[in-house]
């Protein structure tokens, strides 16, 4: 080694002081349901307080709050459309307004409105890209409004804020029969990658996750059945289901500063879905 070298201290994150998310406000969308529900309990768990928004299902939400006060944080419920301008602006406010501030968003809410292309109603495609794309657009600017007002406080994280948008492996394969579907996933995948890209600057953190298929309400077809579920098991080289936890697992790691130096990435958590599982045996 040269002895002349200049050492240059480590830039990387000191060891964790766990739990993870201490003291951090995050807001998840459609919280009360599926993956939503389980990345709220994992924050929580991870010692963040919860926003749990939702759109219906006040009890649901209720239930999901009540099991976050259980676990020594604060939460609350907020009924929000996420594709409305007005209503995403008000419940950043009432976030704010509860907890001070808020570090981490995840744009998880999201719903499906499949039809042959052909048939596919207007109606049908601007639901879709109004929730899935526009609602994940209107709930990052108010995000991305909040981590530039507050900055960096580095008592609690090394980054302003971090955003985890919920994609799906449909940002990279197509879906017959869900164009508008996989339309609006290809749409986040780009609109993350830009927004990383325009506010990495300012410290603010902004990634993705591609969960594949998760035993949630939206597929319940695809995997409540014995017959279904060994077809579904043909695209999944892991050989088994998602569970929500896989991919709050996963979240809980993305808005937390042990990966601090992960910007701008998707994360694939899909049992190996994305890994064109008919050319396991030589295609
Ligand atoms: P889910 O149906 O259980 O949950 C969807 C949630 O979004 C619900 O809480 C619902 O109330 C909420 N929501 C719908 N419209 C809304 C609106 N206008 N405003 C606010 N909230 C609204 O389904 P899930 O599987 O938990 O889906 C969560 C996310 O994960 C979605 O973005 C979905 O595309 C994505 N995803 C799911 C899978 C899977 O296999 N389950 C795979 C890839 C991606």
């Amino acid at each position: 080694m040269n002895a002349a070298a200049p050492s240059i201290p480590s830039t990387a994150p000191a060891v964790p002081a766990y739990p993870l998310l201490s003291g951090q406000k995050a807001l998840v969308t459609g919280a009360n349901s599926g993956i939503g529900r389980g990345v709220a309990m994992a924050m929580g768990q991870a010692g963040a307080d919860v926003c749990v928004n939702y759109v219906d299902g006040d009890e649901a939400a209720n239930a999901v709050v009540a099991e976050l006060l259980g676990l020594g944080v604060k939460a609350f419920a907020y009924q929000a459309d996420v594709s409305d301008e007005q209503q995403v602006a008000a419940m950043f406010r009432a976030a704010v307004t509860q907890f001070g501030t808020v570090d981490i968003l995840v744009a998880n809410a999201g719903l499906q409105r499949d039809a042959a292309f052909h048939q596919m109603t207007l109606a049908q495609w601007n639901t879709v890209i109004g929730v899935n794309l526009t609602g994940q657009f209107l709930c990052a600017r108010e995000a991305v409004r909040e981590f530039l007002r507050r900055g960096v406080v580095p008592t609690v994280s090394r980054a302003a804020g971090k955003i985890i948008c919920m994609s799906s492996v449909h940002q990279e394969i197509p879906w017959a029969g869900h164009a508008n579907y996989a339309t609006s996933k290809g749409g986040i995948k780009l609109l993350m990658e830009s927004l990383a890209q325009e506010v990495a600057q300012q410290r603010i953190r902004v990634n993705a996750i591609a969960p594949g298929a998760i035993r949630t309400p939206i597929n319940t077809s695809a995997w409540n059945t014995p017959a279904a579920y060994r077809q579904l098991m043909t695209l999944v080289p892991y050989g088994r289901i998602g569970e929500p936890e896989d991919i709050a697992r996963a979240a809980v790691w993305l808005a937390s500063d042990q990966s601090d130096y992960v910007v701008g990435t998707t994360l694939f958590v899909d049992g190996g879905m994305t890994l064109y599982p008919g050319f396991a045996t030589g295609g």
